[in-house]
């Protein structure tokens, strides 16, 4: 299977706590321990960035007075880079309004002291937008067919077994060809219309030679294929029903 990471609840609550303060931090800990949540603490934006997108945590409560690097900073980096959902944690008296009037990237603050049951109420509804988010995104970017999952943001194609191969730009254009017209033969020219681009006009051989990569990658070969039949004299036809 794909991890498309869909927020069904069985997934742990995974939260990252930046805070160069420990015992603020160790308080933030055991309130969102309690709460069930895995806490990763972090006394600075070290790394911060690398180890967010190499998650899937799903949000971050950020201090904004750090050593290096600022929470503010630190918010505007991430929001470039990624969707986790950004709490900044800031002490009374900062401006927080006008700093979050800035396009900070943050999604929400709390100020310091905060009330903890308040705090992880907000943090569980962000947590639960941000996987709603990533849930609608991963559906609109996956197509399915024989039991393949083929992702169009990573023109990644993941076989039954859930193992994944990276597709060339041909092989991924004549992929969603055939998932566009499964059931009806194709020609070379129809294929062709419908792959070529202004830097790119492939010839019969070439698409021939393409379904024979695409093949390779659906684990079939032209002697002993279900999914992408040649039809003698004309061209292909891709039949994901047939199984
Ligand atoms: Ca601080």
């Amino acid at each position: 299977m794909v991890d498309t990471d869909t927020g069904t609840g069985t997934e742990p609550d995974h939260l990252i706590i930046v805070e160069d303060e420990p015992i603020t931090r160790a308080l933030l800990r055991s309130h969102f321990e309690d709460a069930g949540f895995v806490v990763e603490e972090r006394e600075d934006g070290d790394g911060l960035t690398e180890r967010v997108l190499a998650s899937k945590v799903a949000v971050l409560l950020l201090d904004i007075k750090l050593p290096g690097k600022d929470g503010l900073t630190l918010a505007r980096e991430l929001r470039n880079v990624s969707d986790v959902g950004i709490i900044l944690v800031t002490s009374q008296g900062e401006q927080v309004d006008k700093l979050l009037g800035l396009d900070s990237g943050a999604d929400d603050y709390v100020t310091k002291p905060f009330d903890p049951r308040e705090l992880i109420s907000r943090t569980r509804n962000l947590q639960r937008r941000v996987r709603a988010q990533r849930h609608q995104r991963a559906q609109v970017h996956l197509r399915q067919f024989a039991g393949f999952t083929l992702d169009l943001n990573r023109r990644e194609l993941s076989d039954p077994q859930g193992r994944a191969q990276h597709l060339t730009a041909g092989e991924f254009q004549l992929l969603l060809t055939f998932i566009d017209h499964a059931g009806e033969v194709m020609s070379r020219d129809r294929i062709m219309a419908r792959i070529r681009n202004r830097e790119w006009y492939p010839d019969d051989r070439y698409i021939d030679v393409l379904v024979g990569q695409l093949r390779k990658k659906l684990g079939e070969t032209a002697g002993n294929a279900t999914l992408v039949t040649t039809i003698h004299g004309t061209g292909y036809l891709f039949t994901p029903d047939v199984t």
